[in-house]
């Protein structure tokens, strides 16, 4: 491998390069890491170090780096036939395949598949063809989302509309109209002396609140995260999404699963609506779609909606130039036949995940942890100020980014919100990898705690 000029790297991202999700003028003083490889459950950066990868780059690289069937997969592909679109009457053999395969792995009849590049675009799509849904049957004005605050749907207009971020909306102007949000499951904020069960039927019932208050013939769909990811791994109470999908039949509210991370494997099960038992009728994808190897992103819709869709839709005024794009196809089907072969789900629920959970129920006997969260291969720690009460440092987001950064000094990735500190490692983690992870994340909250007096 040529040698890395760093410092010429780093000037000329300070200089040319705007980051997402950064505070631009901060990086280019700090000058930003730069990734160099990556294998397994660890990359390099252009420092040398060598870091264990716990959040899988961001919550998609499922089957770890370096596998190199997926890049003999795509050159495949480019050199037979490097594009093809899906517009006019046509289209290529991975593409079909791949949706045939998703309608084969996705739960009770999510059968048909419209494909996008991202997740952000799969809920762009599902925002526009569940309000034509309802209006071909003559329901215009049922088109309204209700998603949750703090959800995270992506960055595009309709997807940062949908999600609940706050800082997402007051930059450009968002959301659009006929959107509406609720509060999240969270019980450790949020859940006062109840029971975890009994609050996730609280919180499950602020849907129906909602619902009743804008009148069942306004409302489209909901919209979720299985759990939900970015805001700081929100596991919510077994009985809350049993409720949510009560409501949704109650009121012929269509409900829309976005698992985009908690798809592919990451709660354990293939889909993150499988390990709560409920049966969405809409589904967006993406990330561990193709492990993050290339850019892929799916709506899935069961056969009601295709179906109204198809047969009295008309035509579908949507898409993407790079809609199926047959060699990010031609990836997904590859990733997707080693997991299967490779029985990566199944070994990273029977036999990963009960380890990971018994360690990282031992970072939460840290002083500094309030509540290790964890579901299959995905979890969070809460850093607080007093570990005997389920309270926030006042100010919000300090300490959880020491800790990351003292992680990351000890080779160890993890992403901090606010003070949470985020789990979520390729699927294929071996058990050695877990005490490697353990013993980092130990010394990285010991320090933290040092580091503020505690
Ligand atoms: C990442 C993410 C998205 C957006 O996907 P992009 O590919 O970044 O556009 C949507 N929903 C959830 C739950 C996500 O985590």
């Amino acid at each position: 491998m040529a040698p890395i000029d760093l410092p010429e790297l780093q000037r000329l991202d300070a200089v040319h390069h705007l980051h997402p999700f950064n505070d631009n003028a901060a990086l280019a003083k700090r000058g930003t890491r730069v990734l160099v490889r990556g294998e397994g459950c660890y990359v390099w950066d252009a420092e040398g170090n060598k870091l264990l990868d716990a959040f899988a780059g961001l919550w998609c690289v499922n089957i770890g780096y370096g596998r190199k069937e997926l890049g003999q997969a795509a050159a495949r592909q480019m050199e037979q036939l490097a594009y093809y679109n899906s517009f006019f009457q046509c289209t290529t053999e991975p593409t079909i395949r791949l949706a045939a395969e998703l309608a084969g792995l996705a739960p009770g009849d999510l059968n048909h598949a419209f494909f996008v590049n991202s997740g952000s675009e799969a809920n762009d799509t599902i925002l526009r063809l569940v309000r034509h849904f309802w209006a071909v049957q003559d329901k215009p004005r049922k088109n309204i989302f209700i998603g949750r605050h703090n959800g995270y749907h992506g960055t595009t207009v309709a997807g940062a509309s949908l999600g609940g971020m706050k800082g997402m909306h007051e930059q450009g102007g968002l959301p659009i109209p006929d959107i509406h949000h609720i509060d999240p499951p969270f019980w450790f904020a949020d859940g006062g002396d109840l029971s975890e069960e009994e609050y996730g039927l609280v919180a499950a019932r602020r849907l129906e609140q909602k619902i009743l208050e804008l009148g069942p013939d306004r409302v489209a769909a909901f919209i979720g995260e299985p759990v939900m990811g970015a805001i700081g791994v929100y596991i919510p109470p077994m009985s809350y999404w049993k409720e949510i999908e009560r409501i949704c039949r109650q009121y012929d509210v269509l409900l829309v699963a976005d698992e985009v991370i908690c798809g592919f494997g990451r709660t354990g099960q293939w889909f993150g609506s499988q390990h709560f038992g409920i049966q969405p009728d809409v589904m967006t994808i993406a990330k561990g779609i193709t492990s993050g190897y290339i850019p892929l992103g799916a709506a899935l819709f069961n056969d009601r909606v295709a179906g109204v869709l198809k047969d009295v839709g008309g035509e579908l005024a949507h898409g993407a130039t790079y809609s199926g794009h047959p060699v990010c196809a031609a990836v997904a089907l590859e990733n997707l036949r080693i997991m299967r072969e490779e029985r990566i789900v199944d070994t990273a629920r029977e036999e990963v995940a009960p380890y990971l959970a018994q360690r990282w129920a031992e970072l939460g006997e840290h002083r500094l942890v309030g509540q290790a969260r964890i579901v299959g291969m995905m979890g969070a720690l809460e850093l607080v100020p007093d570990k005997g009460r389920r309270e926030f440092f006042p100010e919000r987001g300090k300490v959880g980014g020491l800790c990351r950064d003292t992680a990351l000094r000890h080779g160890l990735i993890l992403r901090a919100t606010y003070d949470s500190m985020l789990l979520s490692p390729p699927l294929v983690l071996t058990r050695e990898q877990v005490d490697e992870l353990f013993e980092k994340a130990w010394k990285a909250l010991g320090e933290t705690a040092e580091a503020i007096g505690r």
